[in-house]
């Protein structure tokens, strides 16, 4: 591509809503310009990443024997109905009516058009296992869009579905995507890490999801620091406690507390650990109020609240709800005496002289014994692992990262199979239900988390892989007919060899091609001036080492063209 002719509106100011790097260099960079909340159009620069990244995407499913089809995005209610899911998917399922009212949702993933597309065809056990697959835009009615395309209402999704036998086959199934997962991810270059994890609202049995390491992650992952284990903290195993999280004894009194709201200060304000506290969380359950009980110092895991309850919409009370559940104001709720379920966590079974709020303005109680003084409905594990805590698994004890989830694949047993019959007949001539898996791609998310591990101040740093061009050719005097001629020569022979080029073609100085190209990203920058053209060299500069090296300008269209296949060929080494 010739700059002069390329839509690449480049930004030298900082987007005002843009917080996270790859956002703010995204919308820079002209990758991407933002249509609605969460919805976003595709610059040249932006499709030419995603389509290098579907492409990867499509060679390893392929590999793996996994066939592409495409779905539609407009699904009738129907299919919905069938799973129970046009009930239980809440407010993220964007609903619409077509002209004979009848309703329908834009697909947020494709469980239910799949299984219906097979169940119709499959007859026997020899058309098993199959695997389908399709990459396609995806939409959900996020409740916070953030980061570009790191949380979009619409995004392009890989989404891939296996039918099998049995359990032990689609094991298999289940084996041979994540191994395909390794692949991919690696060569999109990313520094990545399979974790168990929480199945959702897509359900079924086992899962893992492959978690790009980075601070501006959504995502809480611990890792054993000795055995294999890593987990979401949404799902992360916690070893159960040999005694109960707080051991006090003593009467139930009252305390004065002016003001003091939160765990910290009370802990403060009575010179005690913040691990002898009570933390009285109040939720809506589906517009119930129910309460919940951790220890001072933990962290609710919302995702085993959501499963307990079974709720589909789980949200912290609101002020005015929170009082009209307990009566108490906030930062002096606590469990004596409500009228409302109460589930404790796992460590505070037989917790006594804890302290808890008192349900009335500036006032806990002391001496709170659980069994004595409080009707709890169900001890159960609902905090999340901390750093530093033992491993379930073994001696080790578990560190914390943040992640950007790129993938996920499920075993999804018969849960969709079963209510939908998607059946075949055995070697018996017996009907069977299939065995299915299903397995996800964020297409889009990867560039987002590609950039977030790739850049530094002056813009994106892209793997070879994905990059949107793998070579940026700069003439740095455009009125000399030397450099041009020579940059011209370059630029062909260079696509003659295959290499995605860009020739920054411009009138412009060369410290504005050379902040563009920084900005844009592309991995290798190849800068002609007068000067060095004329004692027959060229500067060759990789956009993630800061010193620059000169090559003969005799041949350089092979040298380049096998340095670039060099370091695509290191990536996919990487996920072998
Ligand atoms: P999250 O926990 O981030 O909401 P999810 O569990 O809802 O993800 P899946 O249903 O497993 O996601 O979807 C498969 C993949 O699609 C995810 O691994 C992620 O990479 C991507 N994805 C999901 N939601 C979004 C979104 N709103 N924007 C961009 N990519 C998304
Ligand atoms: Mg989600």
């Amino acid at each position: 591509m010739r700059y002069s002719k390329a839509f690449v509106p480049t930004l030298k100011e900082v987007p005002a809503d843009a917080k996270v790097d790859s956002h703010v260099f995204m919308i820079r960079g002209g990758y991407i310009r933002q249509v609605a909340a969460g919805v976003y159009n595709f610059l040249p620069l932006g499709w030419r990443v995603i389509q290098r990244i579907e492409t990867i995407v499509r060679e390893e499913m392929d590999r793996a024997g996994a066939q592409e089809i495409l779905m539609p995005a407009a699904i009738p209610a129907e299919l919905w109905q069938e799973t129970g899911r046009w009930q239980k998917y809440g407010p993220e399922l964007l609903r619409f009516k077509d002209r004979h009212g009848a309703d329908y949702c834009f697909g947020p993933t494709h469980e239910e058009v799949v299984v219906d597309l097979v169940r119709r065809e499959l007859k026997s056990y020899r058309e098993l296992p199959t695997n389908l697959y399709q990459i396609q835009g995806k939409f959900r009615d996020e409740r916070r869009p953030r980061a570009g395309l790191m949380r979009g209402r619409e995004f392009i999704m890989k989404d891939a579905y296996s039918f099998d036998v049995d359990a032990e086959s689609a094991a298999k199934s289940y084996d041979s995507m994540y191994a395909a997962y390794k692949r991919i991810f690696a060569r999109c270059g990313l520094d990545f890490r399979p974790v168990e994890a929480d199945t959702g609202s897509i359900g079924g049995a086992k899962s893992h999801e492959f978690q790009v390491l980075a601070e501006s992650g959504e995502d809480n992952i611990v890792a054993c620091d000795t055995c294999e284990y890593a987990a979401n903290v949404e799902q992360a195993a916690i070893r159960a406690a040999s005694e109960p999280g707080i051991q006090g004894g003593g009467e139930l009194s009252k305390v004065s507390t002016p003001g003091k709201k939160t765990i910290a200060d009370v802990a403060a304000f009575m010179k005690i650990a913040p691990s002898s506290l009570i933390k009285s969380l109040v939720y809506m359950a589906d517009d119930k109020a129910i309460m919940v009980l951790l220890r001072g110092d933990r962290s609710l895991n919302e995702i085993a609240l959501k499963k307990l309850t079974g709720a589909t919409e789980l949200f912290p009370a609101r002020e005015g709800q929170l009082q009209k559940a307990t009566g108490g104001p906030v930062g002096f709720v606590g469990p004596v005496g409500v009228d409302m379920p109460v589930y404790a966590d796992m460590e505070l079974k037989g917790a006594s002289g804890a302290v808890v709020g008192a349900n009335s303005m500036d006032t806990h109680l002391s001496g709170v014994d659980l069994a004595r003084d409080v009707k709890v409905t169900e001890y159960v594990s609902l905090r999340q692992a901390e750093p530093g805590e033992p491993c379930a698994r073994c001696e080790g004890h578990y560190v914390s990262y943040k992640g950007i989830e790129v993938g996920h694949v499920f075993s999804l047993g018969t849960v969709y199979s079963q209510p939908m019959n998607c059946s075949f007949l055995d070697e018996n001539g017996k009907s069977q239900i299939a065995v299915m898996g299903c397995y996800g791609i964020g297409i889009t998310r990867i560039a987002a988390a590609a950039i977030e591990q790739n850049h530094d101040k002056g813009g994106i740093i892209w793997p070879m892989s994905i990059a949107p061009y793998e070579v940026t050719v700069l003439p740095l005097q455009t009125n000399d007919e030397e450099v041009v001629r020579a940059a011209n020569e370059l630029y062909e022979s260079l696509l003659d060899q295959g290499v995605a080029v860009l020739l920054d073609d411009r009138d412009e100085r060369p410290g504005a091609k050379f902040k563009d190209a920084d900005l844009i990203g592309v991995p290798l920058r190849i800068a002609i001036g007068k000067r060095s053209l004329g004692e027959g060299t060229l500067e060759l500069k990789w956009r993630r080492e800061s010193e620059s090296s000169n090559i003969p300008a005799q041949g350089a269209a092979q040298a380049i063209a096998k340095l670039v296949a060099d370091e695509k060929a290191r990536l996919r080494g990487a996920g072998a």
